[in-house]
Order: structure tokens, then sequence, then C-alpha cells
């Protein structure tokens, strides 16, 4: 399961915008975007705006970072997106909305997709009561996704679940704050997907 393993502040001065890719520091004053806002290497300031190519290129990148999934990944989702009936770009962001990395970190048991990331793969979740170490797995309507019982008692876990009360939990997930079970109540529409991604800049990258 290969991974993305540099500095994650510098995915996000390269595409300028925030990806929240470090949960709590995003928020704060301490990050890099908001005190360093070039995009990172020698001789970026005289850079011309990116033209049409560029622009696809970059709306890529940013969804590809912003869920944390490698090239070859992307585009697998990509032509499985295409096959789905209905509007391609949306398939494609439902889709990695569904991986069960961002369940994860979408019912409030991570501070971000890459936290989740981690503590799916060191097996602290189960699907419909089997134990899963698959960040990449798809959740389908109807699944329910709970945390370990040996994982409640850890502080981490602990001090996640005693803030689950102020975590807005989008509403395709119907989560039992107390016992962390969470079943995907139907599966996410474009309107879930809470960053304004222009999904038909992908498209046309693609279908070149
Ligand atoms: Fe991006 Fe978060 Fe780093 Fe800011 S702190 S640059 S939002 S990963």
């Amino acid at each position: 399961m290969a991974r993305y393993t540099g500095p994650a502040c510098k995915l996000c001065r390269r595409e300028g915008t925030k990806l929240f890719l470090k949960g709590d520091r995003c928020l704060s004053g301490k990050c890099a975007l908001d005190r360093r806002p070039n995009v990172p290497g020698p001789h970026t300031a005289n850079r011309k705006a990116p033209k049409e190519y560029g622009m696809q290129l970059r709306e890529k990148q940013k969804a590809r970072r912003y869920y944390g999934v490698l090239e070859k990944q992307f585009k697998g989702y990509y032509e499985k997106a295409e096959k789905m009936e209905g509007i391609t770009g949306e398939n494609l962001l439902i889709l990695l909305e569904r991986r069960l990395d961002n369940v994860v970190y979408r019912m409030g048991m991570a501070d971000s997709r890459r936290e989740a990331r981690q503590l799916v793969i060191h097996g602290h979740f189960r699907l419909n009561g089997q134990k899963v170490n698959v960040p990449s797995m798809i959740v389908r309507a109807g699944d329910v996704v709970t945390l370990r019982e040996a994982s409640r008692s850890s502080e981490k876990f602990k001090t996640l679940i005693e803030g689950l009360n102020t975590r807005v939990i989008p509403k395709w997930i119907d989560l039992d704050k107390d016992q962390v079970i969470a079943k995907i109540n139907a599966l996410p529409t474009r309107e879930d997907v809470d960053f304004p991604f222009e999904e038909h800049l992908i498209v046309e990258l693609y279908s070149k």
C-alpha cells in the first residue's frame, strides 16, 4: 500500500489552497500556507498563471492529494467513475468520498484523512463486524463501520470520542456517538463533498 510520505504542507502550498492534511494544525496560526503562501521551489515568483492543461492538471492533483491517493489508483477511480451511470466527475468524487479512510475521518475518528488511513491500517475498525485494514475499501449503503472494542480504551480514541459532541457528521452517515457505530445511511452525493472541486477539469484532462 504505497503512499506519499513527503511533507504535507508542501502539497497545500503547491496547490495554493488548504487541503486540511494535518488536522487541528490546519485551523491554527501554525498553518504553513498562511505563513508562506508562495509555491515551494526556486524562482516560483516569476511563474506565469497556468493555461488550460495546467489548470486541469492542478485540479486533478488537488483532488488526489485531498483524498491521499496515488496517481495510478486515482486513474483507476476515474475509469470506474466513467463506467458508472451519471456524471463522471461527480461519480469520481463520490467514489473517493466512499473510501473507508474517508468514512473514518468523516465519522470523527481521526483528525485528518492521513491519520484515518493509519488507524485503518493498524486494524482499529471493523466493517460489518469483520476485521479490515484496507483504507481504500469502498463502503456501500447499509454498511456499518465500528471502532474495535479493544481500541476504545486508548487515550487517542477517548479524546476523539469526547470530541464527537462538537463534530459535524455528514447526513449520509448515521453515527451512534456513544457506541461509535457508523451506519452508511445512503451513498454520499456531490453536495456532500465539502471542497470546491471543479471536477469537470479533471474529466477534461483524462478525456484528452
Ligand atoms: Fe495544509 Fe494543514 Fe499544512 Fe496548512 S497546516 S499547509 S492546511 S496541511
